[in-house]
């Protein structure tokens, strides 16, 4: 398979790729991730092919509006919801429980969905002229996760279909993720929103 290069000027092109069930490589705030449409459990399944990744570990779903999130859920939690307008857009993972249209490619068959919200201008375009996009970091499973073009191309030439180069991640760390599937919210991994800044405030999240 020929990997295209693409930028910012190309979003038509890769969101094309990305509705005929194609992996695009895209920038986002934390890392590049590699995207694929998140209601399709076939291109998901890509994803894991492409990376090396066990089929066992979830991936995140991203979305480019707060009210996409309503489909993909069954509870969006006051909690949740005072959360996404403090962090969102930003490097913050909610789990949740999920709806009957996210594939079990994407929950690893568990009942919750990862969703995040980035604040990259290139992968709000891409969700926006497409559909909501799961994905992970743009590596091979087991490899650092990559923080510009050249270091997802060194991992997946010839792997996937394209790689929107959105130069360097301004983060350059994995999203927080916590869940909020649970009575007690719990942090599943650190990352770019510290503990702190999630239990300031009126959000009063602790963990
Ligand atoms: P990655 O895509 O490799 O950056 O990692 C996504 C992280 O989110 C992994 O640590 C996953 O285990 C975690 N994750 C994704 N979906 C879920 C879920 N439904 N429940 C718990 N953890 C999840
Ligand atoms: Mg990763």
């Amino acid at each position: 398979m020929k990997t295209l290069i693409l930028d910012e000027n190309d979003i038509e092109k890769a969101a094309e790729i990305i509705k005929n069930g194609g992996l695009v490589a895209m920038p986002t705030e934390t890392v590049y991730g590699l995207a694929a449409n998140a209601l399709d459990g076939n291109a998901v399944a890509r994803i894991f092919k492409a990376k090396g990744r066990p089929m066992d570990n979830p991936l995140i779903v991203h979305i480019s509006d707060i009210s996409q999130i309503d489909s993909l859920v069954r509870e969006f939690p006051e909690k949740a919801r005072i959360l996404a307008e403090k962090f969102w857009a930003g490097p913050l993972t909610m789990i949740l429980p999920k709806s009957d249209i996210i594939p079990d490619e994407v929950s690893a068959g568990l009942d919750t969905v990862a969703i995040r919200f980035p604040s990259n201008k290139i992968a709000q375009a891409l969700i926006a002229k497409s559909m909501p996009l799961a994905a992970p970091s743009a590596n091979l499973s087991g490899s650092p996760s990559p923080t510009n073009a050249r270091h997802v191309f060194d991992d997946m030439n010839g792997r996937i279909d394209a790689i929107i180069d959105g130069g360097e991640c301004e983060v350059g760390v994995e999203s927080t993720v916590i869940t909020l599937a649970t009575d007690i919210p719990r942090l599943l991994r650190p990352g770019g929103i510290t503990v702190e800044q999630l239990s300031r405030g009126r959000c009063g999240i602790v963990l």
